[in-house]
């Protein structure tokens, strides 16, 4: 299938100069303006987006075009491109333009790729619905009164309404995955160090990780392909060689051993979303493949170990916006109250929250019970995946718990929001690969996801297994 066709248009067309990139990007340019009520976006790049355009309609014409040439891309706030806002949705960084491109977004332009503007999220990606932006929330593209789900939801809604063909996430707990399930398009969150993380502002290091969003698996392995690979300048970026990912899905699965864990159905999942997970892996038995049960024992461990990791990392990590260096800044008399003062007004009420028990967590006297304890659960953790992958290649679970709720739902109780993440976070603390495909909707029309995991590097399996039940499902 050629990706763009999904949008309208195809390869060929603009190969053949049926159609010119300026067209292509005059469209999806119309299609965003027209929808700015979902406030998916922070910024966009009108004139800069077309100029582009020009050029690679010249790069097409002169036979030397890149290998995403005519593809649109959005990129999360919190990740930078030269010469524009990087704001992260925080008014501490409400005027941080940033003097440099992200590794990512450095190869998406090197590819050819368009990028058409930063997408809205929860304030430095501590969320599960988008709300917690300074700019407003962003909206559910099928029912406005629902959220598209987070942190990366401008992302995704950029996505699922045709607005770019595809987007960059940033993934530390589901961020990728969850608003890709909420609003019916396809996720990957890379294994740890596939993707380099230098021009990502850091929540917590050891578990994000920037990843694709697409309306297609085939999308999302043309991105991955050329936003991996190992970097100087992200010393945790693995030296690890990059597969040519597949671009369309195998025609059975003969031979892959699928893993169900019981973990990931509890009681209280809705049947809807048990019912979709169940007939996609029948789907796979059906075509060849073999389900097999297997256990993570931790599972039910891996929400308290990731918020106990991921705000003891914040409290260090989000110490540099002091307003000093960069930021925002109110001024005071002494250095002391000018920095409390910036940081009491600058950052939002989650992030407050998180930095201020993060704080707690590393204070001498409780890092033994808490930081240390979350960090030998993490390890069980990835023990029980790599347990589980001596018997299976692949392990599919919902993506989440819930579809889409409704705005304002959970933003009274963080406890109740964390849990929106407990089928994704077990994949960032084991640092494996993981990807979202829709499979299904509820009575209400709304999308229900399916998440795959594979062993580290194994991106490959992941993507052919989601094409393959992109194909069936349809
Ligand atoms: N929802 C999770 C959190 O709030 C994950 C966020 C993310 O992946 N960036 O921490």
């Amino acid at each position: 299938m050629d990706a763009l066709r999904s949008y309208g248009f195809t390869r060929e067309q603009l190969f053949s100069r049926e159609l010119s990139v300026a067209d292509v990007v005059v469209e999806c340019l119309a299609r965003l303006h027209a929808r700015e009520d979902l406030n998916a976006f922070l910024e966009v790049f009108d004139a800069e987006a077309l100029d582009a355009a020009r050029g690679i309609d010249e790069k097409i014409r002169a036979g030397r075009a890149g290998p995403l040439a005519g593809m649109t891309v959005a990129v999360k706030d919190n990740i930078c491109v030269r010469g524009h806002r990087t704001t992260c949705a925080s008014r501490m960084l409400e005027n941080y333009i940033s003097p440099y491109h992200a590794t990512a977004v450095e190869r998406l332009i090197a590819a050819d790729a368009i990028i058409i503007g930063k997408t809205n999220l929860d304030e430095f990606a501590m969320g599960s619905s988008s709300e917690r932006s300074i700019f407003g929330p962003v909206l559910h593209p099928r029912d406005p009164s629902r959220v598209p789900g987070g942190s990366s939801g401008g992302s995704a809604v950029a996505v699922a309404t045709g607005m770019v063909h595809a987007a960059l996430g940033s993934d530390t707990g589901g961020s990728i995955r969850q608003p890709a399930s909420f609003c019916g398009v396809a996720g990957l969150k890379p294994t740890y160090g596939r993707v380099s993380r230098y021009g990502l502002v850091a929540f917590a290091p050891s578990c994000d990780q920037i990843g694709p969003l697409a309306g297609n698996v085939e999308d999302l392995a043309r991105v991955l392909r050329v936003i991996s690979g190992r970097d100087p300048r992200d010393a945790t970026s693995a030296d690890v060689p990059v597969p040519d990912f597949p671009l369309s899905p195998p025609d059975n699965v003969e031979g892959l051993r699928v893993g169900i864990a019981e973990e990931y159905f509890p009681s209280i999942l809705s049947t809807e979303i048990g019912d979709a997970v169940m007939n996609a892996a029948n789907v796979l038995a059906e075509a060849g493949a073999s389900v097999h049960q297997v256990s993570l024992p931790h599972a039910e461990y891996a929400v308290p170990a990731y918020y106990c990791i991921s705000m003891a990392d914040t409290s260090s990590n989000l110490a540099r916006f002091d307003g000093v260096e960069y930021g925002f800044r109110r001024s005071a008399d002494t250095y002391q109250e000018m920095v409390m003062r910036s940081r009491t007004d600058g950052f939002g009420e989650e992030v407050k929250r998180r930095i201020m028990i993060g704080t707690y967590i590393l204070s001498q006297g409780f890092d033994q019970d808490y930081y240390r304890k979350a960090r030998q659960v993490r390890r069980l953790v990835a023990k029980d995946f790599e347990e589980a992958f001596e018997k299976v290649d692949v392990i599919i679970t919902p993506t989440t718990p819930t579809t889409a709720f409704k705005l304002g739902d959970r933003t009274g109780d963080p406890v109740d929001m964390f849990l929106a993440d407990v089928f994704t976070v077990g994949g960032n603390l084991a640092g494996i690969p993981a990807i979202s495909v829709p499979c299904g909707a509820d009575a209400r029309g709304l999308p229900i996801g399916l998440q795959i995991f594979a062993p580290a590097f194994d991106e490959t399996t992941l993507l052919k297994t989601a094409g393959f039940l992109e194909k069936r499902l349809g």
